[in-house]
């Protein structure tokens, strides 16, 4: 079921990239839950059945999910997840999500049968440089939910992925399967061994460039893998995304919940400010202050 349609244009997209800004439908879609099956301790899967509008979603876009009543009552407001899968074939779009505040634990009560309240797709999602031939992906928590699609696009588009994934144990590694099967080359580095430490990572991206050149990268979930991405990125000269979580209002770029400063350009210190809702969620690694 769709209703209330209408086409968005992030307004500050062709102010800001002097360019026709792209346009996407944004719907309130009734989907159909199909599963929503625990992934470890702390996440689960969800996948519903979702109309058409949702089904052309892109890698970094977002749904903005209205969650239903837990025990302890029910989220004001709706909370956005990432796109983690969309199957236009079987007519399903999936999430993976944290289970972690009253939103989500309301989320999790889903089962097979019941309605999902999904706004979207919304926002700004990954661009991939035109010609790029190996990109590499870094994640650390939710933001594998975020980056995985990406390999996807990257699949359909030929480019050869490394995606590096940050974990707090190897327990809790996730989607690994799911970027093999898009063709990535899969690194895990864990807290509990050490190996996700700032100076081990760095030297595996500098490696994996030395090895074949990186011509993009993209990052999400924690601020010391950005503040490093963007060091090594900027010393490489490797052009790069991040995709931003942030808490938010509306989602639809009304209410300015989600406003945060950024760098005007790359190569400045003077500050702007953009909705990560509609100007984002996905923006440019080097204009991005970390927070
Ligand atoms: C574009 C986008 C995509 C996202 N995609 C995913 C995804 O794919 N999977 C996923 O698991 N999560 C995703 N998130 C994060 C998710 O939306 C949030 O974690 C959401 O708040 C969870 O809702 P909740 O009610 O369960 O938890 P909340 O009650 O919102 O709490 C979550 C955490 O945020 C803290 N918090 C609450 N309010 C604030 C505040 N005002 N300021 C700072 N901290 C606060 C809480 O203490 C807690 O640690 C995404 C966020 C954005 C913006």
């Amino acid at each position: 079921m769709l209703e209330d349609v209408v086409d968005a244009t992030p307004c500050c997209q062709s102010a800001r990239h002097g360019a026709q800004a792209p346009q996407f439908a944004v719907a309130e879609n009734l989907c159909r839950v199909v599963s929503n099956q625990w992934v470890n301790d702390e996440y689960k899967h969800l996948v519903v059945e979702a109309p058409e509008v949702a089904l052309r979603a892109l890698p970094g876009q977002f749904f903005h999910l209205a969650c239903p009543p837990d025990q302890h009552g029910a989220a004001l407001l709706r909370r956005p997840m990432s796109l983690y899968r969309v199957s236009p074939g079987d007519g399903t779009v999936e999430f993976l999500y944290k289970v972690q505040g009253l939103g989500t634990r309301g989320l999790a009560q889903l089962g097979a049968g019941d309605t999902l309240d999904a706004l979207g797709p919304v926002g700004r999602g990954f661009a991939l440089p035109a010609g790029a031939r190996h990109i590499l992906l870094l994640a650390r928590g939710v933001g594998l939910a975020t980056l995985t699609p990406l390999a996807d696009l990257a699949r359909s588009q030929g480019v050869s992925v490394t995606a590096v994934l940050s974990v707090r144990s190897a327990g809790l590694v996730m989607s690994a399967d799911y970027l093999r099967e898009a063709g990535a080359n899969v690194l895990i580095v864990t807290d509990e061994d050490g190996t996700s430490q700032v100076e081990h990572v760095e030297a595996l991206l500098r490696s994996t460039h030395a090895t074949r050149r990186l011509d993009y990268v993209a990052t999400c979930g924690s601020n010391r893998l950005l503040q490093l991405l963007q060091r090594v990125a900027a010393d490489l000269e490797i052009p790069g995304q991040i995709a931003l979580e942030q808490h938010m209002g509306c989602a639809l770029g009304a209410c300015f919940a989600c406003v945060r400063p950024f760098r005007k350009q790359a190569d400045t210190q003077d500050l702007t400010y953009r909705r990560v809702c509609w100007d984002g969620p996905v923006f440019d690694l080097q204009e991005t202050v970390s927070w």
